[in-house]
């Protein structure tokens, strides 16, 4: 915390100011310009701020430096990144994942057919929702406990680690039976009891954007999650909201670097999302890949025409491999390993 005194400010309100400071603790580094004063308040920011020192006599403003996030932040590992290892699928450092499957488990036919071809291709988490959170409530809602007894026999299957939706704290008992990444919903980013909720868990979270949320709210979001213990939290941009309409969201590629300046946490790239059309989805898993994105997360269909859910969005099962080869070859750019296992 920077506090910036009046101008003109006496010894005397410099000097309350300071003794404030180390009263709770923290030290005081007085810098004296030509006009201003400013002091800087260097440990635990919730002490200082207890402190009102808005009101202090001689002040003018505070300025916060340190960002609100903590254990997110890239000071918190000091230069070392996190790294999800499920079984040897490793996603972030220098490890890229490729996450493929399903919006939404549909049928055991639809499911295991999918899982297998995007695991033959390999990719090294299976995705697919059994909760969906549909605009419309008339929509279909996902097969629910069915659907994650589909995805359990489509890991035995396959051996792929499963990422699927929750949606609500009274399904966390059924998901974690099943889920190997627990999967909070750019609707739900915000949704604070159900982010400590899935941090209690212990299994890693996949944590999306929400659809106006800015970086410092995702990894405020993120906080939340590492609170509770539990450090394997990855990041996943997913289009956000502007004023362009021609794609579903505007992908905003911008936030795998600046996200990994600001933390240590891995960062996924939805472009299925985004882009609401399977044929932009290719080009924006490249460029995210180039860009130094942990991984890619994308939706996959065995009839696309068909799918109950983002059938437009969905690659087609017949072109995942070649698809595939192209964004590991685009993470490899990068200096990302893309192997499987
Ligand atoms: C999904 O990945 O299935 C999904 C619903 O995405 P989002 O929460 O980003 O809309
Ligand atoms: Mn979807």
């Amino acid at each position: 915390m920077m506090i910036v005194m009046k101008e003109g400010a006496t010894e005397e309100q410099i000097s309350h100011v300071v003794e404030r400071i180390e009263e709770v603790g923290c030290a005081a580094h007085v810098s004296q310009g030509d006009l201003l004063t400013v002091i800087g308040a260097i440990g635990d920011r919730d002490r200082v701020s207890s402190l009102g020192l808005e009101g202090a006599p001689g002040v003018d403003h505070l300025v916060p430096i340190l960002k609100p996030y903590k254990l997110a932040s890239t000071q918190f590992r000091k230069g070392e990144r996190t790294v999800i290892d499920l079984d040897g699928r490793k996603l972030g450092g220098e490890h890229f994942g490729l996450i493929a499957g399903p919006c939404t488990v549909e049928g055991r036919e639809q499911t295991l057919e999918v899982a297998q071809v995007v695991a033959d291709a390999g990719a090294t988490m299976l995705r697919g929702g059994a909760y969906k959170p549909r605009t419309s409530p008339y929509s279909f809602q996902g097969l629910g406990v069915e659907g994650l007894r589909l995805l359990e026999e489509a890991r035995q299957q396959t051996g792929l680690p499963i990422v699927t939706e929750l949606m609500d704290a009274r399904d966390v008992e059924d998901v974690v039976e099943v889920a190997d990444v627990i999967q909070i919903g750019a609707r739900n980013m915000q949704n604070y009891t159900l982010l400590s909720e899935a941090g209690r868990t212990g299994k890693a979270v996949l944590l999306k954007r929400g659809l106006s949320a800015t970086l410092d709210e995702l990894l405020m979001a993120s906080e939340y999650v590492l609170k509770e213990g539990n450090p394997n939290v990855m990041l996943c941009e997913r289009g956000i909201r502007t004023f362009e309409t021609t794609y579903r969201f505007t992908l905003d590629l911008l936030a795998i670097p600046a996200l990994r300046e600001l933390t240590h946490l891995p960062i996924v790239v939805d472009p299925s999302h985004a882009a609401g059309r399977r044929d932009w989805v290719a080009p924006m898993s490249l460029a995210a890949a180039a860009a130094g994105a942990d991984g890619i997360m994308v939706e996959v269909h065995n009839e696309p025409e068909e799918a109950i859910c983002d059938g437009p969005q969905a690659l087609p099962t017949e072109t995942f491999a070649e698809y595939a080869e192209q964004v590991r070859r685009a993470a490899e750019v990068a200096g990302k390993q893309a192997s499987a296992v």
